[in-house]
């Protein structure tokens, strides 16, 4: 609790921020499996980037394997939001474990993207970051080859394709939207022929919380994002606050990793929260900031998202 004498200081929280439909799914596909199957259920990867929300899971009965190898015969497994290449439900089915797919409808929708592409016989250009699972998981749709990843509109000066091939582009899920669209301009000059994805491929989750931290970084002398350090959208909104203007921008885990000289001497400070950290880590942090100050806190909204997706049919079925 603080004093009267507390330095004053206003919270600006952006909207929309936190969870999104595919993290919020995927969680509940490992409670939902629990609950269902018992402890312990495997899951392959971190279900969702956030450590707060992988040890919660973990306390409740989930096992994280990085391999399937892992898993013994007979138990359940899940797969990550992020998705996965081909070979790891192939690789699941020869082993006949019962597994779960826990990847969001949105990745699943550029894989289907880039299979059409491949079946018209187009060699596919995949935009986003070398490692990231959900890139991993998208190259390993389609034989080794048929997909080339780049990163930065100076790889699309590199690329060693002549003005006939037929292309097209897709990208990660999770990208700065003005960046992406940097290289996508940069594609489209050098390769006019070059199809787009039917629909955007970065999801509305990721484009709204760039545009709610773009919306609250003029009114803030820092902001805080609250998120993973190898969460790409989390990254991506320090990136995008940075890059309009704002000075002190910093990734925080939890309440314990801010950086309060930083915020020393300022009055406004704006806080979001990346697409898998949830909404306790926002309430954390402000009351973190309460012990400090006298708060008062704003919130600034530009989208409502109602966006749900169903949960695999054999968890909606009811329960032999
Ligand atoms: Fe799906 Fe977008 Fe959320 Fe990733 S950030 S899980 S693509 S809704």
């Amino acid at each position: 609790m603080t004093s009267s004498t507390a330095p004053k200081i206003e919270l600006v929280l952006a909207a929309p921020r936190g969870f999104c439909a595919g993290v919020d799914r995927a969680i509940q596909i490992v409670e939902r499996a629990l609950e269902r199957f018992g402890a312990p259920v495997y899951v392959r990867h971190e279900i969702v980037h956030n450590r707060f929300v992988v040890d919660s899971l973990a306390a409740k009965g989930a096992i994280f394997v990085d391999e399937l190898d892992e898993v013994p015969q007979g138990a359940p497994v899940v797969f990550s939001a992020h998705g996965v290449p081909k070979s790891v439900p192939e690789a699941a089915r020869a082993r006949n474990l019962f597994y779960l797919d826990a990847t969001c409808p949105l990745v699943s929708k550029v894989h289907r993207g880039a299979e059409r592409h491949y079946r018209e016989g187009r060699k596919i250009i995949l935009i986003g970051h070398a490692g990231h699972p959900e890139v991993i998981g998208t190259m390993g749709q389609l034989p080794e080859g048929a997909v080339i990843l780049i990163e930065t509109v100076a790889d699309v000066a590199r690329l060693d394709l002549s003005q006939t091939t037929p292309l097209a582009y897709i990208t990660q899920t999770t990208l700065s939207v003005d960046d992406t669209a940097e290289i996508i301009a940069a594609l489209k000059q050098r390769f006019p022929q070059i199809e787009n994805p039917k629909k955007e491929d970065i999801c509305y989750a990721t484009t709204n919380r760039q545009a709610a931290v773009k919306a609250i970084t003029a009114d803030c002398d820092a902001v805080l994002v609250i998120g993973a350090p190898n969460s790409s959208n989390s990254l991506r909104l320090v990136e995008v606050a940075k890059r309009a203007g704002c000075k002190h921008a910093q990734l925080v885990q939890r309440a314990m990793d801010i950086d309060w000289s930083a915020l020393q001497g300022l009055s406004v400070v704006g806080i979001t929260a990346g697409a898998s950290a949830p909404e306790r880590l926002v309430e954390e942090v402000i009351e973190a900031f309460r012990q400090r100050y006298a708060v008062t806190v704003r919130e600034i909204a530009t989208a409502s998202e109602a966006v749900q997706f169903k949960l695999p049919a054999a968890l909606d079925a009811p329960a032999a």
